[in-house]
C-alpha cells in the first residue's frame, strides 16, 4: 500500500503558500508507516517547530491500474474519506529553497491520520463535496470538491502514467486554503458533509 498526495489542487491554498498555481498536478508519495488510524494519538515530532496540518479529501483505490484514462477513472475508486496531510513546514521551506525533497517534511511514521470512508455511491455528486477540519470546537478549514484544479479523475489519470495504482492504495487530494500550526493538546475532528469522520488528539 502507498500514499499519494497531491500539493497544490486549491486555488486559494497555492496563493497563500505564495506557490505558482500548477498547469500539471504535483504529486508526492508518503510510506504505509505514515498511516494513523482514526482515534489514536498523534505525537508532535521533536524534528520540527511549525507542524501545519492540511486537511483532504482522500481516495481509496478499488482496482489495479495503469495508464487509465479520464473517462474511466472514476472506476478505481469506491470510497472517499477524510485525512491529514502533516507537514513539518520548517523542514519542508528548507528543502523548497535549496531544491531538495520533501519526504523529511511530509512523509515521516503517523502524518497521515485517515479516518472513516464513505462509498462513492451513497454521495449525490462527487465534485461538489464539503469538507470540513475542527480544531478543539473551532472551524479552521472548509473545502469543496469542487473548487480543485485538478478533479478525482483527471488525477488518477495522470498519476497513473507514472505509477501504477494497486487495491487498497490512498490518494490525498490536496488542502483547501486555511492551513496553519499544530499545537500539542490539538483535538482533531474531520467532517463531510457534516458528519464526523476522523477525530484524534494531539501529544
Ligand atoms: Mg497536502
Amino acid at each position: 500500500m502507498k500514499i499519494i498526495c497531491i500539493g497544490r489542487n486549491y486555488i486559494a491554498h497555492a496563493k497563500e503558500l505564495k506557490n505558482p498555481v500548477p498547469e500539471k498536478p504535483v504529486f508526492f508519495l508518503k510510506p504505509d508507516t505514515a498511516l494513523l488510524r482514526s482515534g489514536k494519538p498523534f505525537f508532535y515530532p521533536d524534528f520540527t517547530k511549525e507542524l501545519h496540518y492540511e486537511t483532504e479529501l482522500v481516495l481509496k483505490v478499488c482496482k489495479n491500474g495503469r495508464h487509465i484514462a479520464e473517462d474511466f477513472a472514476h472506476k478505481y475508486y469506491d470510497q472517499i474519506g477524510i485525512g491529514i496531510d502533516f507537514t513539518a513546514r520548517d523542514l519542508q521551506g528548507e528543502c523548497k529553497r535549496k531544491g531538495l525533497p520533501w519526504e523529511i517534511a511530509k512523509a515521516f511514521d503517523h502524518s497521515a491520520p485517515i479516518g472513516q470512508f464513505i462509498g462513492t455511491d451513497s454521495l449525490p455528486d462527487r465534485n461538489n463535496i464539503r469538507f470540513s477540519l475542527k480544531i478543539n470546537g473551532e472551524t479552521r478549514q472548509e473545502g469543496n470538491s469542487k473548487d480543485m484544479i485538478f478533479s478525482f479523475d483527471r488525477i488518477i489519470s495522470y498519476v497513473s502514467r507514472f505509477i501504477t495504482l494497486r487495491i487498497g492504495d490512498y490518494i490525498f487530494t490536496g488542502t483547501p486554503e486555511g492551513v496553519g500550526p499544530v499545537q500539542t493538546g490539538d483535538r482533531f475532528e474531520a467532517f463531510i458533509e457534516g458528519k464526523i469522520m476522523l477525530e484524534f488528539e494531539v501529544k
